[in-house]
């Protein structure tokens, strides 16, 4: 396929990481399979975080294992429902823009419902696309819990609200990994690669030479900038 000029304005041109040896190689590109994330891939770069980043990506705040919080309440995704963690637990967490979507909420009146195994597969229907689809990337990265507001928060609880917004940015800071869902402009936009077929990117390689092959990287920053997700308050 030939390119138009204006495609490489914000792109970067680099080596397949698939055509070096054992298929290393950070930061070069990679081959983007069309119809589902390669999820080995994003355990293997968990792995490099934990064995490589050290201090770099470990809790930086402490302030919800230092006693304020000594619960975190998250979402089991591998029994599917809703927990009462240690806040020391491992968890991930979804940023994502709630948008015009109908977002089913925890509330006083199902609290106790959703706390029972399986709950969240009988409102699963309910639950935005989005959140449906961190629930599945959790458990699918082999990870079990899973932190997000509208189900970890009761909504309609003063006290509640009261108790887990001011530790916010503590919430996430202590996250293993934040899922950013950076398409659509809502919550029912999904992540895009976790359901078959619901990627959809074109990607441009050439073979310059025998079993060398080039390809174009959009910048991370140049897509940020013209997402939803990136022009809200806080992310
Ligand atoms: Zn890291």
């Amino acid at each position: 396929m030939r390119p138009s000029i204006n495609e490489f304005d914000y792109h970067r041109i680099t080596l397949l990481a698939d055509d070096t040896p054992e298929g290393k190689g950070l930061f070069l590109g990679r081959i983007i399979p069309q119809d589902k994330i390669k999820m080995k891939q994003i355990v293997k770069w968990m792995q490099y975080c934990i064995r490589w980043h050290g201090a770099g990506c470990e809790e930086t705040l402490s302030s919800l294992s230092s006693g304020r919080i000594s619960k975190l309440r998250v979402i089991d995704t591998w029994r599917l429902c809703i927990v009462d963690e240690s806040s020391e637990c491992i968890y991930l967490t979804l940023s994502y823009v709630w948008g015009s979507a109908t977002v089913f909420k925890l509330t006083s009146t199902n609290l106790d419902e959703l706390a029972t195994p399986g709950a969240l597969k009988k409102v699963w229907r309910q639950l935005p696309r989005t959140i449906q689809d961190s629930i599945t990337l959790t458990s699918t990265l082999h990870e079990r819990y899973l932190w997000i507001d509208s189900l970890c928060i009761i909504q309609d609880s003063d006290a509640d609200k009261a108790h887990y917004i001011p530790y916010m940015d503590s919430i996430y800071d202590r996250a293993f990994l934040t899922i950013a869902a950076a398409t659509g402009d809502s919550a029912d936009a999904g992540l895009p690669g976790v359901r078959k077929g619901s990627r959809g990117c074109s990607q441009i390689i050439e073979e310059v030479l025998p079993s060398v092959r080039l390809s174009s990287i959009r910048h991370l920053r140049d897509a940020l900038d013209e997402s939803v997700y990136e022009s809200r308050a806080w992310t």
